[in-house]
């Protein structure tokens, strides 16, 4: 199954976007976490789906 490319803080389709990131969860490390261009810029939080891990 496809994981939905979706920015984890706004939720937000990242596909059609230039600028954003992908990571691994610092929690887990076995989630990607996505975020968009505003979102990083912003500094906004963003949870992990499976450790709850919540960060900037
Ligand atoms: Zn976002
Ligand atoms: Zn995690």
């Amino acid at each position: 199954m496809k994981q939905e490319m979706k920015c984890v803080s706004c939720g937000k389709k990242v596909e059609s976007e230039k600028n954003w990131v992908e990571f691994p969860c610092p929690g887990c490390g076995k989630v990607k976490i996505l975020r968009c261009e505003k979102c990083k810029k912003l500094e906004n939080q963003y949870e992990c789906g499976k450790c709850e891990f919540v960060g900037p």
